[in-house]
């Protein structure tokens, strides 16, 4: 093969390093005043990001943690949730909804999908709900709002606390509010290849109770009300000083970079359309901003198309791969293959294509011809 060179540039999945670069300078500086002042946890930067977050998401309060992973186990706690209690979630989400759900002592209990959104088929929700149920996790898979109208009615119904995990959907909106103002709490991570993402790992979990938002402040530190004080046994996760001052130079960016990526999602769709790859479909009870921190289709043949990408440079990912029911460290919960039969066939059909604001048009373009030149050669049985 020497000699042979590849004349194809690689596309990506997630491209960090242009964002960056493109706001070297503002964060830059942002990094040397935090330096200058040492404000590096819970600083004057971690308060002015809080307030421009709860701000930004439509509620009053917001408390920062060290990951997303964390803002679900406070937010849990505060809320009340503990051993003996059962909280709901899907099978096809991220293993940290499910790891704070283990975290906070309860027992985690899944609801199916919808075979087309990917999302909590909340026609089966109160299906699942017992005596001991304490809350809900709609998850805003891949950036699109789960049904919070229909979760929010059937949580009063039944007494239950809602947590939204919007970890993937920074700044999408459902009937023109944002995620994040609908549950009791809700919780965003900034791992840095989130619609929102720090320089590491961060955390947040806002609310309007003002109460839940004191829980979650003793929690991620120490359980501390006063220096040597502690009223209760906490963890240490702080957002620390540096990200929330770089995650603030940041925000002011994120409707726009959410919008390119709606843009990059609209010519995927158009692309495929009439072809046998199955697009995201955009919920019926979404009228809304989906956000695509994930642009996920559906094909037949998906691993030998992820294999055939590859060779083609383009990076794509699978979200998720094994349902979550069928985790080797969920396995003490008794969970069986068969228990979750659309996010189990679901698991098998999708890949995550490539995503994110700097996308180049004519990469998208790329990324579609071989996709749809892949599955012609893969046609779907009707
Ligand atoms: C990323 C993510 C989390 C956890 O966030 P971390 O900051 O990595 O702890 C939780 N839920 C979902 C759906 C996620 O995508």
């Amino acid at each position: 093969m020497s000699g042979t060179k590849n004349t194809f540039e690689k596309i990506p999945f997630v491209d960090l390093k242009s964002q960056h670069s493109f706001l070297s300078a503002e964060i830059e500086a942002a990094i040397t005043q935090v330096l200058a002042e040492g404000g590096f946890t819970l600083g004057d930067t971690v308060k002015t990001f809080e307030d421009e977050f709860a701000a930004f998401c439509d509620t009053r309060f917001a408390a920062g943690v060290g990951s997303g992973t964390d803002a679900l186990h406070f937010a849990l706690r505060a809320l009340g949730v503990g051993p003996g209690d059962e909280v709901i979630t899907v099978p096809n989400t991220f293993i940290a909804t499910v790891e704070a759900i283990v975290m906070s002592g309860a027992r985690p209990v899944f609801v199916d999908i919808d075979e087309d959104t990917y999302l909590m088929d909340t026609s089966k929700l109160e299906g699942a709900i017992t005596k001991k149920t304490k809350a809900i996790i709609p998850v805003h898979l891949y950036g699109q709002p789960a049904d919070m109208v229909e979760v929010m009615r059937i949580a009063a119904k039944h007494g239950l606390k809602v947590v939204e995990d919007a970890c993937q959907a920074h700044g999408a909106r459902l009937r023109g509010s944002r995620v994040g103002c609908f549950g009791d709490a809700a919780c965003f991570s900034f791992y840095p290849s989130k619609n929102l993402g720090g320089i590491g790992d961060g955390g947040i979990v806002v609310t309007n109770d003002e109460a839940i938002q004191g829980r979650v402040m003793l929690l991620r530190n120490h359980g501390q009300v006063d220096k040597y004080s502690h009223v209760e046994p906490g963890f240490c996760s702080r957002l620390h000083g540096v990200q929330a001052a770089v995650l603030s130079v940041k925000l002011k960016y994120l409707d726009r970079w959410n919008k390119a990526r709606r843009y990059n999602a609209r010519i995927y769709d158009c692309l495929f359309r009439d072809s046998a790859v199955v697009p995201p479909v955009r919920a019926s009870h979404h009228s809304g901003d989906h956000v695509y921190h994930l642009y996920v289709v559906r094909v037949d043949g998906r691993n030998k198309l992820r294999a055939y990408l590859s060779g083609q440079g383009i990076e794509t990912g699978i979200h998720y791969p094994v349902p979550l029911h069928l985790q080797p460290s969920l396995k003490g919960y008794g969970y069986k293959k068969g228990d979750f039969p659309v996010t189990e066939k679901v698991a098998e059909e999708i890949v995550s294509l490539p995503m994110f604001p700097e996308l180049k048009e004519s990469d998208i373009e790329r990324v579609a011809h071989e996709v749809i030149g892949f599955s012609l050669k893969y046609p779907k049985v009707a």
